[in-house]
């Protein structure tokens, strides 16, 4: 069931491996640093909402670019203990036993032990809510892990009307991969060996689940089309730099034949050769909170090359 669910989801960001992982990610955490630290009219005096603050680095960056007050939530009772010590060893934790004048302005940031859902039933939401509420909420293929639905839930109810949300928008491109390049998923080329055997094994059938592997620019062999919204700057596109959320890779169970040349993208004409002639690939994507667990959805109808 669902509590369940949550105890094995709040128990995989207990353990230190995956902010180690977070926090090494340079494009993630420069991309919120400079986000925060980089708008002083937007930071200074905010009251600041940490959705799912993990070791508090958010909160942190908030803390220092002149917030006001930061709670900052978190699932994991362990990472809110962790938050609440590296908050307490930077000097940025609220002491709510020092008077009002004599707390140094940088003391700010509480942690608070809670789904987000649930904030209001933790600690009296201030009556006029958050003026900034952030989150580092987003997954594998954009909505892995179905956090955004918990960040949206705390922007409906504890975010002032106008306040602003860290990130606010994002984008999923789709784009084609082709095998000639250099940037084979793991398994398909080991030392120059074949393992793919391994490979399907690891994901089930390639087929049903996505391969999330860092592809090379080179091997896009289409068009970007932009599946939703408008773009931000924290980008995971394989024409920027890997970050650790990589791309996410969903195979044909039959290859496509692509021209050559014209396939390469900035190429400006897209015209085939007779064996191979230049092909366009409609299809829609949708993507669907799974009902009873973290996971999602994903079809993918092809209307015919
Ligand atoms: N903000 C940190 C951690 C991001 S990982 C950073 O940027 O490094 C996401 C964190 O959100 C995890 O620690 C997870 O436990 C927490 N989380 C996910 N859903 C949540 C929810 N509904 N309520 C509170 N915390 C949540």
């Amino acid at each position: 069931g669902i509590k369940s669910v949550d105890e094995g989801y709040f128990g995989s960001y207990s353990s230190f491996g995956i902010h180690r992982e977070m926090l090494g990610d340079k494009v993630r955490t420069e991309a919120y640093r400079d986000a925060l630290l980089g708008n002083p009219s937007l930071m200074n005096g905010a009251t600041v909402l940490d959705v799912g603050c993990g070791t508090g680095i958010l909160s942190l960056f908030a803390a220092k670019a002149g917030a006001s007050r930061v709670i900052a939530v978190d699932g994991s009772a362990k990472m809110v203990s962790v938050a609440t010590q590296v908050a307490k060893n930077n000097g940025f934790l609220y002491d709510g036993s020092v008077e009002m004048e004599q707390k140094q302005d940088t003391q700010v940031i509480s942690v608070v032990h809670t789904k987000a859902e649930e904030l209001n039933h933790k600690i009296q939401v201030p009556s006029n809510k958050f003026d900034v509420l952030v989150s580092e909420w987003m997954g594998y293929c954009l909505l892995y892990e179905s956090m955004l639905s918990s960040v949206l839930y705390a922007r409906d109810h504890f975010l002032k009307p106008g306040g602003a949300i860290l990130p606010d928008t994002a984008t999923i491109f789709g784009a084609g991969f082709g095998k000639g390049g250099t940037s084979l998923p793991f398994w398909e080329n080991v030392y120059g060996f074949d393992m793919s055997c391994i490979g399907k094994e690891v994901t089930g059938n390639s087929a049903r689940f996505p391969v999330v592997d860092i592809l090379a620019s080179e091997d896009i062999v289409t068009e970007t089309a932009v599946l939703h919204e408008k773009p931000v700057n924290l980008s995971t596109s394989p024409f920027s730099t890997p970050t650790h959320w990589s791309q996410t890779i969903f195979t044909f169970e039959e290859p496509i034949a692509m021209a050559k040349e014209e396939s390469a993208i900035g190429s400006s004409a897209s015209v085939g050769t007779e064996e191979c002639p230049a092909v366009t690939i409609r299809s829609r994507i949708s993507i669907v909170r799974a009902s009873e667990h973290r996971s999602i959805d994903i079809s993918i109808e092809t209307m015919g090359t």
